[in-house]
């Protein structure tokens, strides 16, 4: 089974894929941890996040398993993710490992931006995940504000909200709703209840 989660920035999605991965025993792969691991690679060498040459080539070096969790969750690092995701080498360099992970045996959870429209296409269950902005601003300034980062909750929503425009509007694999995909607006939910509604879609596919 493939359960493919995909939506905006700070939808909520990641939580819901932890949540959903650990209820149904399945893998899970966050994509948008690897568009940061190379975004990081990139920062850290001192390179331009749109330099499409050392983009592919740290696209290309970049170990699954060496992802530094706690880095890649920078405001900085979400930024450059964004501007390199949109470079087709770099995209092309990270779909076979991300369909590898997917077509693990035991069953798995992928969450991103084109999981159910690019990576995992014939997935079994699509969610597509979104809450609106001011909401999501919110969230995100509470994470960056607890790493100790020092942004308004303006700087984060103008952010957010430029972010969704380059994901959405970028010529490859762009941020949309596959047609299969059920719909979650999470603005009024708490996780608990967002994983709630989640899980009784997930159930109504696998066991009508
Ligand atoms: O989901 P997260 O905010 O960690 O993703 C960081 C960036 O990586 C996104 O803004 C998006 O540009 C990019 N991304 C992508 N495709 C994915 C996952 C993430 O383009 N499947």
């Amino acid at each position: 089974m493939i359960i493919a989660i995909d939506g905006t920035t700070a939808s909520g999605k990641g939580t819901l894929a932890r949540k959903v991965a650990e209820r149904y025993g399945l893998k899970r792969l966050d994509t948008g941890a690897i568009y940061r691991g190379v975004a990081l690679a990139l920062l850290d060498a001192g390179a331009d996040p749109s330099d499409v040459a050392a983009a592919a080539a740290a696209a290309h070096a970049l170990d699954l398993e060496a992802i530094d969790e706690d880095r890649i969750r920078s405001g900085p690092v979400g930024t450059a993710a964004s501007i390199v995701s949109a470079i087709p080498a770099v995209r092309d360099a990270l779909l076979d490992a991300q369909r590898r992970f997917a077509a693990a045996p035991q069953g798995t959870v992928l969450d991103g931006r084109d999981i159910g429209t690019v990576v995992c296409p014939r997935a079994d269950v699509k969610l597509f995940v979104t809450a609106d902005l001011r909401v999501r601003a919110e969230r995100r300034w509470k994470e960056l504000h607890a790493r100790g980062e020092s942004v308004t909750l303006a700087q984060v929503e103008a952010e957010i909200a430029a972010r969704d425009r380059r994901d959405s509007e970028r010529l490859i694999a762009p941020l949309r709703p596959a047609p299969d995909a059920h719909l979650l607006d999470t603005t009024s939910l708490s996780i608990e209840a967002a994983a709630a509604v989640a899980c009784h879609i997930i159930d109504a596919v696998i066991d009508p």
